[in-house]
């Protein structure tokens, strides 16, 4: 166990008790933060997030060949997830690519505010259909309203203790505590009934989207070999349901019609760049 998921077991408990939703596979969850809050939060934790970042010349410009592979992906799962869920035509979907080699991670914050680190693409190098993968089960977190679960996780304990690292500390200063919640969000881990959710709901948004639902489990293999100084980022907030690779292998052939019905004519949806003053 981390020293973060530690602190936050108590907090858990508590507020357990104290307020739960249902999510859209009919898992009770915590429901402290709506999720209109979750996403105004979000938004406002993006926009710095995304600001500082760029300050320290740390977007990959949008003109680059990364950054127009992972938009192309993105669109195409775009397009599926507002049909799952139509509401979210009204998000202000957007994805960024952080330049750090040495970060193996990518989010989605609720609202649809995404990001994917270089480090994942450099360490993992992951096919099309691989990329697609990481970034439909992102996307999935989002349409789940896992993020205002953490957020509650977050927002129930003393926040600015745990923030090290990952704002500035004039950032820290100037956002709401909402917002730093949010920033806060997609440093937990999520818990691993919300993971088999996004691994689900992920599946099925790839193969709609015309990406092979093989490369699911192609994916986590990967995940768990990448080397270097410590296990992944991603794997620090995806922690693995026990059965997941064996989940993944039955769930890839019910997938395959909607994969080869979107080979055929997938569409896309457009998504913008963080607006950023
Ligand atoms: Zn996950």
């Amino acid at each position: 166990m981390t020293t973060k998921s530690r602190i936050f077991a108590p907090a858990l408990l508590a507020i357990t008790l104290a307020a739960c939703a249902v999510s859209p596979t009919g898992r009770r969850q915590l429901a402290l933060v709506s999720e209109d809050s979750a996403i105004a939060a979000s938004d406002e934790a993006y926009a710095m997030q995304i600001g500082e970042l760029r300050k320290e010349g740390k977007i990959v410009p949008e003109s680059s060949r990364v950054t127009k592979r992972v938009e192309g992906i993105t669109e195409r799962l775009v397009a599926q997830a507002t049909m799952k869920r139509p509401e979210t035509a009204d998000w202000k979907w957007s994805m960024e690519v952080v330049d750090d080699p040495e970060v193996v991670n990518a989010w989605c914050m609720a609202g649809g505010r995404m990001a994917v680190y270089t480090g994942l693409i450099q360490q993992l190098d992951p096919t099309d259909d691989e990329l697609a993968q990481v970034l439909a089960h992102e996307i999935s977190h989002a349409l789940a309203n896992h993020t205002a679960e953490r957020m509650s996780v977050a927002l129930a304990t003393n926040a600015g203790v745990l923030l090290a690292g990952v704002l500035s500390e004039d950032s820290q200063k100037t956002m709401s505590q909402a917002a730093l919640a949010a920033a806060l969000a997609i440093q937990l881990p999520n818990s691993r009934a919300a993971e088999s959710e996004a691994d689900e709901i992920g599946i099925e948004l790839a193969a709609k989207a015309g990406y092979n639902p093989n490369a699911a489990i192609s994916l986590w293999e990967k995940m768990g070999k990448v080397g270097g100084s410590g296990p992944p980022q991603f794997l620090s907030t995806h922690p693995s349901p026990a059965n997941r690779q064996e989940r993944l292998a039955e769930l890839a052939p019910q997938m395959m019609a909607y994969y080869e019905e979107a080979r055929r004519n997938a569409p896309t949806r457009a998504v913008a760049r963080a607006s950023v003053d």
